[in-house]
């Protein structure tokens, strides 16, 4: 009885919150974001919060096809280096295609954003992701689900860090979109 509850504490000490940003610009992006919710409840934890689908203009490219992008809390048992190996299979699962320009049109990217309050500084992996705070397509979802939440780096919240950006990119809420099922 007694190593039965030190499991049950132990597992639960272990699960972190992870917040990963969805986009993409082309294909049938109703289709895609549904089935990356699938997968991700299957393959990463439960989704335990989500913003809006919020339509927004391409960031470091010229393109005539507008994002859609979305953040997700999930808990999560796995490391990081795992969710990143995860993340990829799901991408390359629904057809990603990796292209030499790093600022191009793509079906589905599943970026990292914040995993806990850990700082991972590796040649593959750098967490919190270290775009979040020039970007507002990052940060409205951001403050829609987690406007305290701190950047363990900038020590400053969502909401700030949204206040101080001076990203001119539109970025609108898809009305009309089904819910990520968890
Ligand atoms: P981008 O998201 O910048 O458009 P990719 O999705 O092709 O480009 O990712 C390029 C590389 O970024 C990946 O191979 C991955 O190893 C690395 N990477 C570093 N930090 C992160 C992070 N926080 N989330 C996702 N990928 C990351
Ligand atoms: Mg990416």
């Amino acid at each position: 009885m007694y190593e039965f509850s030190f499991f049950v504490t132990q597992y639960k000490v272990n699960m972190t919150s992870l917040y990963l940003l969805l986009g993409g610009n082309i294909g049938e992006k109703q289709k895609i974001f549904s089935k990356v919710w699938t997968s991700l409840n299957l393959k990463i934890g439960k989704i335990a919060s989500q913003s809006a689908i919020y339509e927004t203009e391409p960031w470091g490219f010229e393109s005539p096809d507008l994002f859609w992008n979305q953040v997700l809390e999930l808990s999560t048992n796995l490391s990081p280096e795992e969710v990143l190996a995860q993340t990829q299979q799901i991408e390359t699962e629904l057809g990603r295609i990796r292209k030499e320009n790093q600022y191009s049109s793509r079906l589905i990217d599943i970026d990292i954003l914040f995993y806990g309050n850990q700082i991972i500084n590796q040649e593959n992996l750098t967490v919190p992701h270290p775009r979040i705070q020039e970007r507002k397509f990052a940060l409205v979802p951001l403050c829609e689900i987690a406007p305290e939440l701190l950047h363990p780096v900038l020590r400053k919240s969502m909401r700030q860090l949204l206040v101080e950006s001076t990203d001119p990119l539109k970025v609108e809420k898809v009305t009309n979109f089904p819910e990520a099922h968890s």
